[in-house]
């Protein structure tokens, strides 16, 4: 057995778990990131982010842009599958969209973690107050952003694959042929969403530069193949897409945040983005809320100023949280996204519940901070806690 260490194990190189690994190597701390594909790779999304992602996630995007997609959004386009449409445009740039392959390996490849690329989660034992992984790594602390099937969610006892009431959606992106971008009549600064008619789901066709996406995404699954068969024939006898485009759509699923009850934590465990089902109920906007749980999350895990710098230690005892630390939290959970906005409102509780778990109680080691990093994420966001 390997003696391979790491102070915090990510599983998942998604924009969650990149995210979450950048804000960890700042603050100093010994990072890797597991994830079962090489990167760069797919991702079934359609790749549409709001301008507040780029700027939580300090994207330069004269740099992003130069070797990459970044389509600007100023208007939309969007009615009822099978009927009229309406179109609105804004004066200014209210959205992007990007490609996921691109996306996620940028942020990755900058996050700075040790990366441990092609590889599965496959085991995940408790050993001595530790995580021993795949029987080669060993972490205080594993944090899950492996998606909605993520195999640390499981760990923690979700129902995944069985029960959930997930969003389902599948989706296609290519690049058009110089005949299809003749005949594709999506307008790429004005994405266009169609509502299925009992409302339960939307459609999309986005173009971004050369490349075409389209899906549809449903809170009910059921015969979700027979309402893109029925959404992709009305886009092409309307003339909205060329007729040549084939149906292979790729799918997934994810949960929207009020109707998740997945745990979210445990000792030396906790869950961000899709993996705590994180995604917005009225678009289903899950990057946002990855990311902002990413960026939460680790703050509670800065070192005391008088331990060893940027580290957290490995062997650390499992111990309880301190009754000031679940005190402060509570007041942490009072706070609720802004009705308008989704942001989160100030709470009073906030900055004394991370006061007091920035610089825990002395012997507290890594369960204090899971606990802390999670309840800080998932309650600021509004989220079940565990
Ligand atoms: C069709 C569709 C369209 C969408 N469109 C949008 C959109 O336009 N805008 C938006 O904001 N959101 C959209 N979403 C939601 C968005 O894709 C997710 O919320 C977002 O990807 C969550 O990021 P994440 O980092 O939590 O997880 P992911 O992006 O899913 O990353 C998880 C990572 O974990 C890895 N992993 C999984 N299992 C294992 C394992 N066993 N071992 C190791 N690694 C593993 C995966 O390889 C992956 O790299 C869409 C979702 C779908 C399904």
């Amino acid at each position: 057995m390997s003696d391979e260490r790491c102070d915090v194990l990510i599983v998942g190189g998604g924009p969650a778990g990149a995210t979450c690994a950048r804000e960890l190597r700042r603050a100093g701390l010994d990072v890797a990131i597991l994830d079962k594909k090489t990167f760069p790779r797919d991702k079934v999304c359609a790749g549409w982010v709001t301008p507040l992602v780029l700027n939580t996630l300090e994207i330069d995007t004269a740099d992003y842009v130069r070797d990459r997609v970044l389509q600007p959004i100023s208007g939309f386009r969007s009615g009822m599958i099978g009927d009229g449409a309406v179109e609105v445009d804004y004066p200014q740039v209210v959205s992007y969209g990007i490609r996921r392959c691109e996306f996620d390996d940028y942020l990755l490849r900058r996050s700075d973690a040790r990366l441990l690329l092609g590889e599965p989660l496959k085991t995940m034992e408790r050993r001595n107050g530790e995580w021993l992984i795949n029987d080669h790594l060993r972490t205080p602390l594993v944090i899950g952003a492996g998606g909605h099937f993520c195999p640390v969610a499981k760990q923690l006892g979700a129902r995944v694959g069985s029960g959930e009431p997930v969003v389902a959606a599948k989706e296609i992106e290519f690049e058009m042929t110089p005949t299809q971008r003749e005949a594709c009549r999506v307008d790429a600064r004005r994405p266009e969403l169609y509502f299925c008619n009992d409302l339960k789901g939307y459609g999309w066709i986005f173009r971004k530069g050369d490349y075409l996406n389209i899906g549809l995404g449903r809170e009910d699954n059921h015969r979700l193949g027979d309402h893109i068969d029925a959404f992709m024939d009305w886009l092409k006898r309307s003339g909205r897409i060329p007729a040549d485009i084939d149906h292979r759509f790729k799918g997934h699923a994810y949960l929207l945040y009020a109707h998740g009850d997945r745990p979210l934590i445990r000792d030396g465990v906790l869950l961000i983005g899709d993996a705590a089902g994180l995604a917005y109920p009225q678009s289903g906007e899950g990057i946002r809320p990855a990311i902002e749980s990413a960026v939460m999350a680790p703050q509670p895990l800065r070192v005391r100023p008088c331990s060893r710098p940027g580290r957290l230690s490995a062997g650390a005892a499992p111990c309880a949280l301190s009754p000031a630390a679940g005190s402060a939290l509570r007041s942490a959970g009072d706070q609720r996204p802004q009705p308008d906005t989704g942001r989160i409102a100030p709470a009073p509780g906030r900055a004394a519940a991370e006061e007091s778990l920035v610089y825990p109680p002395r012997g507290a080691g890594p369960l204090v901070s899971a606990r802390a990093s999670a309840a800080v994420a998932h309650r600021g966001l509004g989220a079940r806690p565990a």
